[in-house]
């Protein structure tokens, strides 16, 4: 009697290997889609868990795989678009001088200079990208010093003071307490602050005061670079982070930015372990950086 219960347990396990392994043979072929749905004796058990999560993590790798090719595609497309509009714009201007077609010296300083205006605007696009690209890919290293918040904003506070005035702005340097030590890449901080103000006067029509705050709480530091200018567009708040985004008529070149700012700016802050936000209402457009304090600072 016990012999034949051993048997049959044995068959039965036997039975449950050739099952898995049925299942394991379409795996590997690929199909991806499919866990082993089997509830077997607690020794192959224990493989067919492993086994399963091998497979939840194999597809998380490739949905992630499929993702970053789309954006890359996306970025390829936009770029391509960006670059080829100032080019055949230089192109058809240095065209006309190349094959005599132009009255004057008069008309072809005219046609050099939208020529160079131009290649001015795609240097602008190739340095942006060349610096989302590097913060993208981590092949920029953050170069940590400690450093005095609240000094680095009267710096940048003094930097832009004659761009200000000639915009009939006034800056406010706030601060609490007044000085705060923290540690981070000033260099690249530096730049996301600049394009943080930059765009506070490019954009913040008919602003009269830009703030610059800095605040230092239990666990971290948060800085505040607002104007009290025009509104950005409830709807357009959730996109400003994304890289090409611009509110204004879409690529419009008017105001020459390339929408790669506020996306470098995000990059650079993440890669601090800080995160950015931005709020704007009629009083003011705000845009708020946490930054997370480690204990030694
Ligand atoms: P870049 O910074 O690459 O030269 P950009 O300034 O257009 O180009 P971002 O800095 O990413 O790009 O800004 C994205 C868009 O967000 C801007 O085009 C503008 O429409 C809007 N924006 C940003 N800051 C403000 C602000 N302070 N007030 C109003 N609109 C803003
Ligand atoms: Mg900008």
């Amino acid at each position: 009697m016990a012999v034949s219960i051993n048997v049959a347990v044995k068959t039965y396990q036997q039975y449950e290997v050739h099952k898995v392994e049925k299942l394991l043979e379409t795996i590997a072929g690929g199909q991806l889609d499919q866990s082993i749905d089997l509830t077997v004796n607690k020794k192959l058990q224990g493989i067919v868990n492993s086994i399963n999560l091998l497979i939840s993590n194999t597809n998380q790798h490739i949905e992630e795989q499929k993702r970053s090719e789309k954006s890359k595609d996306e970025l390829i497309t936009n770029v391509s678009h960006d670059i080829r509009t100032p080019l055949t714009s230089i192109i058809g201007y240095l065209g006309l001088i190349e094959s005599n077609n132009y009255q004057d010296i008069e008309q072809i300083l005219k046609y050099t200079h939208v020529a160079y205006k131009k290649s001015l605007e795609m240097q602008n696009l190739v340095n942006s990208l060349f610096e989302y690209a590097n913060v993208q890919h981590a092949t920029s290293k953050l170069n940590l010093t400690h450093f005095d918040m609240v000094q680095m904003l009267e710096q940048l506070s003094a930097d832009f003071e004659l761009e200000a005035n000639k915009r009939n702005i006034k800056i406010i340097v706030d601060s609490k307490p007044k000085k705060i030590m923290m540690n981070g890449d000033t260099e690249k901080l530096g730049r996301t602050f600049n394009n943080l103000i930059t765009n506070a006067f490019k954009y913040g029509a008919g602003a009269t005061e830009l703030y610059l705050s800095a605040t230092k709480k239990k666990n971290e530091v948060v800085v505040t670079v607002a104007n009290n200018g025009r509104p950005i567009p409830k709807e357009s708040l959730p996109n400003l982070f994304e890289r090409f985004y611009r509110v204004e008529d879409s690529r419009s070149k008017k105001t020459g930015g390339t929408g790669l700012g506020l996306a470098i700016a995000k990059s650079m802050i993440e890669m601090h372990g800080g995160t950015i936000t931005a709020t704007s209402d009629k009083k003011l457009t705000s845009f708020t950086i946490h930054f997370p304090l480690i204990s030694e600072e």
